[in-house]
């Protein structure tokens, strides 16, 4: 059987990003082989741990790496490692957390919804989440405020389109909690691209999903100080244990970092953006779009389309262009967090030249 024979592994040209329910993202060759390579194999785990540590800390200028099931769970045990660092009581009385520091502090609008609500991330090591500021932003004062408390034992800072609210100044957040001598984990699930960056600006923890656009299999990447990543993996004899990264995910995490440290990062970001200027000359001769290359909210060195319909020039609004791609052969998935305002986003990151051609002539259809 071979993998288009499997019930449920289907075509799909994927233009809205690292989506989980499409399956995130395809993984390079060499990774693909790895991951098979070690379904076939014992291994020694700790010594996989011990690598990874090893090639996470190199990568992202970090004393320390490890790898948990996925960045969800790497939140989880962020902040349990915040609460009990490697005490094997600590560790195995979680999610109890008397006698701990247990309130981990985040901005309101950092409370995101990536497919479950991150304060339940928080909440299921035990911790309490307790929000700085309101919807509309978070001055850093509000944060000096909250962290002061002594129950504090971490901030939580989320780098993602997500957010909600003004922008938060991330280095004056981080600044304030290394005042008050508090760890800040973030989580930047999809910001592979500036681990090192994030990092250096002080992140105590970092969390980075590895099947984002790093392409591994299923796996959170944990970077940081190394007394926290020695808690979070204290946390395996624990609440951790649920959360663990299998030899298939180790391996293949191994495996998409070397293949990503290889890459010329200068000219992966202008086939990205080659890409993206080419889609948007071939809409715009399209009636009623209007095509155009836009940046990353987060500052991901790769552009994205927006396409703003109008419906009354063109044969569709938005929702229903999303819908008739959704339909046709192969199914085509594109952003529509902005269909109300009339605009589509198409992420081609993963995009080969064929499904370039397929994407462009679909969205012809579809709209002329
Ligand atoms: C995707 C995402 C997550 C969850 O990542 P998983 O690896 O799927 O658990 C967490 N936070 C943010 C901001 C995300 O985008």
């Amino acid at each position: 059987m071979t993998h288009t024979d499997t019930p449920a592994i289907h075509r799909i040209l994927n233009a809205r990003g690292p989506f989980t329910p499409l399956g995130v993202s395809r993984s390079p060759e060499p990774v693909a082989s790895a991951v098979a390579g070690a379904l076939q194999s014992f291994a020694d785990i700790a010594a996989l741990q011990d690598a990874a540590n090893t090639a996470l800390g190199t990568y992202a200028g970090a004393e320390a790496g490890t790898v948990v099931h996925c960045a969800s769970a790497g939140i989880t045990l962020a902040v349990a490692a915040a609460m009990t660092g490697s005490d094997p009581a600590r560790v195995a009385a979680l999610p109890a957390t008397e006698g701990l520091r247990n309130r981990v502090v985040l901005p309101t609008g950092h409370a995101v919804n990536f497919g479950h609500p991150l304060e339940q991330a928080i909440r299921l090591s035990g911790a309490t989440p307790v929000f700085a500021g309101d919807a509309a932003g978070c001055p850093i004062s509000d944060i000096v405020h909250e962290i002061a408390h002594p129950a504090t034992s971490c901030l939580l800072l989320v780098v993602s389109r997500l957010t909600r609210g003004a922008p938060i100044d991330l280095n004056a957040a981080i600044r304030a909690a290394r005042d008050a001598k508090v760890p800040v984990v973030i989580d930047g699930a999809a910001q592979i691209f500036r681990a090192r960056e994030l990092i250096a600006a002080g992140a105590d923890l970092l969390i980075v999903s590895g099947q984002k656009y790093l392409g591994s299999p299923t796996a959170g990447l944990v970077f940081g100080r190394a007394d926290l990543v020695a808690g979070v993996r204290a946390q395996d004899k624990g609440i951790g244990r649920g959360m663990k990264a299998s030899k298939e995910a180790l391996v293949g995490v191994l495996a998409a970092l070397a293949q990503w440290t290889a890459i010329d990062e200068r000219a992966w970001a202008d086939r990205q953006t080659e890409k993206v200027s080419r889609l948007v000359e071939e809409l715009n001769r399209l009636d009623g779009v209007d095509a155009e290359s836009v940046p990353d909210p987060t500052d991901a060195p790769f552009p994205r389309v927006s396409l703003k319909i109008c419906p009354s020039r063109a044969r569709r609004t938005a929702a229903e262009t999303v819908t008739a791609l959704k339909v046709g052969s192969p199914p085509i998935w594109v952003m529509d967090n902005c269909v109300g305002n009339d605009e589509i986003l198409l992420e081609l990151v993963p995009l080969q030249p064929e499904e370039l051609d397929a994407l462009s002539e679909r969205l012809s259809e579809v709209l002329s």
